[in-house]
């Protein structure tokens, strides 16, 4: 298992990090009190075994729960091996994924671990879903797209925030942007202390500070300090996203 690095995280998370795509990608599982929640499902089948094996040999038998960030690739993929189990997304996912799934999967194929067999969300909501007794909450939170959503553990306060937060600044993939900083103001006012993105390492609230200062740049279209350094590769990627979707 030396492509996949294991974090424990508060009293009940590991977080499982892998690095085939040249950016740390993070499945976050929580030993909930009557499940297992396991969120997001990376490149496919191979790699969530390693992860389903260290689940079998050190967690307890409990039902499992997945549940996928957004539509995204790097995060759906393994979402077969897991058809009898629920498959938890926003319903904006599954649509996404029913109009470039497949497209996705023909463009990206090279990085497919084990075949991957396009397997969608069976539970959609659109506004939360609380798992009261595991004191879980998974509630939409649009911004990198428009189907985010976002994981509270509630007991360990560790709020998994998919792609809505990034290293060094957002990587902006929808329109609307004044939602995407709600969705990041909002976070400041969660009870959290631990927040990991899709593609962060365990984070504080000081990256979403950060992440929302560039939002409110782009938007005044003020976007000094952002065009130079560690910054820069990131920014023309988003400018170039945002010109090719007017
Ligand atoms: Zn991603």
């Amino acid at each position: 298992m030396d492509n996949m690095k294991i974090t424990k995280v508060g009293s009940r998370g590991t977080l499982f990090t892998f690095d085939d795509l040249g950016i740390p990608t993070n499945v976050y599982v929580i030993n909930g009190t009557h499940h297992i929640f396991i969120i997001d499902t990376y490149l496919g089948p191979t790699v969530m075994n390693q992860i389903n094996q260290y689940i079998e040999e050190k967690l307890p038998k409990k039902p499992w729960i997945i549940i996928n960030s957004h539509s995204h690739w790097d995060h759906v993929w393994g979402n077969s091996l897991y058809s009898s189990s629920l498959i938890i997304a926003h319903e904006k996912c599954k649509e996404l994924m029913q109009k470039e799934g497949l497209r996705d999967l023909e463009r990206f194929k090279e990085y497919q671990k084990g075949e991957v067999v396009l397997t969608y969300p069976n539970l959609t909501f659109t506004d939360k879903i609380a798992f009261e007794e595991d004191q879980i909450l998974i509630y939409h939170t649009p911004g990198h797209t428009e189907d985010e959503i976002s994981v509270l553990d509630l007991k360990d306060k560790v709020l998994f925030v998919g792609d809505n937060l990034e290293r060094p600044i957002p990587f902006i993939m929808a329109r609307d942007l004044k939602q995407y900083i709600d969705t990041l103001e909002d976070y400041l006012k969660v009870d959290a202390e631990i927040i990991i993105g899709g593609h962060t390492d365990m984070e504080n609230k000081g990256l979403i500070e950060d992440n929302l200062r560039y939002l409110e740049k782009v938007i005044t279209e003020d976007y000094l300090g952002y065009e130079v350094g560690e910054y820069k590769e990131y920014h023309q990627t988003n400018m170039k996203w945002l010109e090719e979707n007017k």
